[in-house]
């Protein structure tokens, strides 16, 4: 079977691709004026940075949708506290690292190099480091990376993965610590508020701040900013080591406290409103039920497969695969016994592509209309998928056929079925008592269970 996106393989190949679609650039560099390095490094990173995530989407991410959207607005300052937190203790672990001697020595300054003829210049610089990277590192490390490796592992494991992805893109050991704490908190911010735009934000005040730091004052770019800023005294710059943690540790439980009490976005992958209405009414208060309208999503689902199974799933991974979403996906069908289960899988077209439900029901009447046995079930199925973990609950309920339509209520073959111990059709007992005890009312309580235990 084909391994899903990311595998450590995929994240080297788009660390190749990077360098790949750099390599013109550096031919570039070699020619270009002094005067004009700093513009054309401004280039040299965008263009094929660029390059790499729209590959990276068409290769791996084809329907893949990435999420901008400001949201959260109230966690503004306590996001900034600790930003500066993090870069205080990303920054220890590049004092922590040992110098570099002999031939790493040369690399380093090479790196630093190139590094410092774009910091020098204002403008160039500043539209790199503080508005272009920021951009594009957080769409491809989090909105590509960290989401799709979010529906694979567990959080912990999938933030790690892309934090340590984002040290290594960095091409710098000595920034490689440093790159991956910060990605770390990058993940997690992502992680929590499902967009980009705290990751961004982020980013943007913590390389704005390095790089007016350099630009501006006398920080000296090969040592550390907080180590410079704090001049020599070690036991000043272990305090401010300190004090960052403990604002880190309180401002993940703060955080943690914050998310619990925001609803968790569910999205039902269905244009039924009917079934929104009949779900809503079983969610715990801690899910916000959202439809494909919310979604923006314009279309039709497509089924086509042969189960109820196949069905609910290719529903719901119609979603999964485009938004970072939880979301859940149903399928029923009337199964009957003397039509070796048919309608089934295609309850809503049986008597065609455009059919009623009085036509599949006159279909239904017709095909049964010698036949003896006449028990049949109707059975739900639902897919469910929240972050990696995936869940298919069916509930079937166990009926017969009657000889004709009986009851005004309901929709689709209510009027034909009646339920095991009952003598009257789905359409005649009322709404109430249906959704008590139907198919979809079974499957669902199963689903309430698993959300339960889930938050
Ligand atoms: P769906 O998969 O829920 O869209 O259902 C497919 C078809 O099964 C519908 O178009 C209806 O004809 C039928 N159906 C589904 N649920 C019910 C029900 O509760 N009562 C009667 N017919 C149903």
């Amino acid at each position: 079977m084909k391994k899903k996106f990311p595998t450590i393989p995929h994240l080297f190949s788009i660390l190749f691709l990077f360098v790949l679609f750099s390599m013109p650039f550096g031919l570039i560099q070699s020619f270009t004026p002094k005067s004009w390095s700093a513009w054309v490094m401004l280039f040299a990173y965008v263009i094929p940075m660029y390059l790499t995530i729209w590959a990276t989407r068409r290769i791996y991410d084809k329907q893949g949708q990435i999420n901008y959207q400001p949201k959260h607005f109230v966690l503004f300052p306590v996001i900034v506290i600790l930003a500066y937190a993090f870069l205080v203790v990303g920054e220890f672990t590049v004092f922590l690292l040992p110098q570099p001697t002999g031939i790493w020595k040369k690399l380093f300054d090479m790196l630093n190099q190139s590094l410092s003829e774009v910091f020098n210049h204002p403008v160039a610089g500043f539209l790199m480091v503080a508005v272009a990277a920021p951009i594009l590192e957080e769409t491809l490390f989090r909105g590509i990376i960290l989401k799709a490796l979010l529906k694979k592992y567990r959080p912990f494991k999938a933030i790690l993965i892309s934090a340590v992805a984002f040290g290594i893109f960095h091409l710098n050991p000595w920034q490689f610590l440093y790159a991956t704490t910060l990605g770390l908190f990058l993940g997690y911010v992502y992680w929590k508020t499902r967009s980009l735009f705290y990751p961004i934000v982020i980013h943007m005040l913590l390389n704005g701040t390095a790089f007016f730091a350099v630009h501006y004052s006398q920080v000296d770019p090969n040592r550390g900013l907080v180590e410079t800023l704090s001049g020599q005294d070690l036991q000043k710059y272990l305090v401010l080591v300190s004090l960052a943690l403990i604002l880190i540790i309180a401002g993940y439980f703060y955080l943690e406290y914050y998310f619990k009490k925001v609803p968790q976005e569910l999205v039902l992958a269905t244009q039924n409103q009917h079934k929104i209405a009949e779900i809503k009414k079983i969610l715990p208060e801690n899910i916000q039920l959202k439809s494909l309208k919310d979604l923006n999503f314009k279309g039709r689902l497509k089924e086509s497969g042969h189960t109820l199974e196949e069905n609910a799933k290719q529903k719901l991974y119609q979603i999964t695969q485009k938004y970072d979403v939880d979301a859940l996906a149903d399928d029923t069908g009337l199964e009957v016994q003397a039509l070796n289960g048919a309608p089934g899988v295609l309850s809503a077209r049986f008597a065609g592509e455009n059919a009623t439900y009085a036509d599949n029901v006159n279909k239904l009447l017709t095909e049964m209309k010698d036949k003896e046995n006449r028990s049949a079930q109707f059975k739900t199925v639902i897919a469910y998928s929240h972050g990696p973990d995936e869940y298919l609950i069916s509930g079937t309920l166990k009926g017969k056929i009657a000889k004709e339509p009986r009851g005004e209520g309901g929709f689709g073959y209510d009027s034909v079925f009646i339920p095991e111990g009952y003598e009257k059709t789905f359409a005649e007992m009322g709404e109430e008592t249906k959704n008590k005890i139907s198919h979809r009312a079974i499957a669902l309580n199963k689903l309430k269970e698993i959300l339960n235990r889930k938050n």
